[in-house]
């Protein structure tokens, strides 16, 4: 799924968030929106998204203009940094929720939770609940209830923010595993510049509400 973004702008108050924003996505990349705190890039995913709707400007996601569609007529996956896991919930029962509510069948809801569960790899704690899980689990377990709807695009805000280094690291790979098995268009903000270089196809360098510039991580870092 293509993602166009077409002289989108977004104002708070007096506050202009995004300032006449182009972009094009193609089919299958994982583009980084890269910038400082307050340069628009979570508003910019949640326009995407359909969570913020552009002052001005349209979004059209594989040819279809769907500025004005409601959150639940796209096909879009989401993982936030603070996991928004249901706490009450297990793994399996976090993992089938969109499915739950789209009225699958039992069968096949628990056929697709198992190949989930194996996909991130955490098949021994289906039965866990959150809290029993450590954060690097947790958004695996994020990921996996977002890709259980089967979206075309994921969205992702500062998904590894919250966890440490290490398991951060970790992480990343995971998505990048995800992301090419499953054959997403993915976009996921971040202020890490390394997060950005080493996960992403591309890289978008936002500012002010503006983009900077687009490229290919050897486009725009110079590595000696
Ligand atoms: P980033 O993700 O790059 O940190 P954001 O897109 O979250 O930036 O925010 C851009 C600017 O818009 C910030 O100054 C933020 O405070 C402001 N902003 C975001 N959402 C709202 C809102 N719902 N109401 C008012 N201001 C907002
Ligand atoms: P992030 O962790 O991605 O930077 P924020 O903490 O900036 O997110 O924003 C979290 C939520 O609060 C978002 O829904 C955003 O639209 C809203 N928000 C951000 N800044 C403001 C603001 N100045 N006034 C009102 N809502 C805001």
């Amino acid at each position: 799924m293509s993602i166009i973004v077409r002289q989108v702008s977004k104002k708070f108050t007096n506050f202009q968030a995004l300032d006449q924003i182009n972009l094009e996505i193609k089919t299958g990349k994982l583009v980084a929106l890269l910038g400082p705190s307050g340069s628009g890039k979570s508003t910019l995913l949640r326009a995407i998204a359909g969570l913020e709707i552009p002052d001005t400007g349209s979004i059209i996601i594989n040819g279809r203009d769907t500025t004005h569609l409601d959150v639940r007529q796209r096909n879009i996956g989401f993982v936030f940094q603070h996991y928004a896991l249901f706490k009450h919930l297990t793994v399996r029962q976090n993992i089938a929720f969109g499915l739950e509510i789209r009225k699958h069948g039992r069968k096949g809801i628990k056929e697709k939770v198992e190949e989930l569960l194996e996909l991130i790899q955490l098949r021994g704690l289906g039965d866990r609940y959150p809290s029993q899980l450590s954060g690097g689990q947790r958004q695996r377990v994020a990921l996996a209830r977002a890709l259980a709807v089967q979206p075309q695009v994921l969205l992702l805000d500062e998904p590894f923010g919250a966890l440490d280094a290490k398991v951060r690291k970790e992480l990343r790979a995971w998505l990048r595993r995800l992301h090419d098995e499953v054959h997403l268009t993915s976009v996921f903000v971040t202020h890490d510049q390394e997060e950005a270089m080493e996960v992403a196809d591309e890289i978008v360098v936002m500012n002010r509400g503006r983009i900077e510039q687009v490229g290919t991580p050897d486009e725009i870092y110079d590595n000696p």
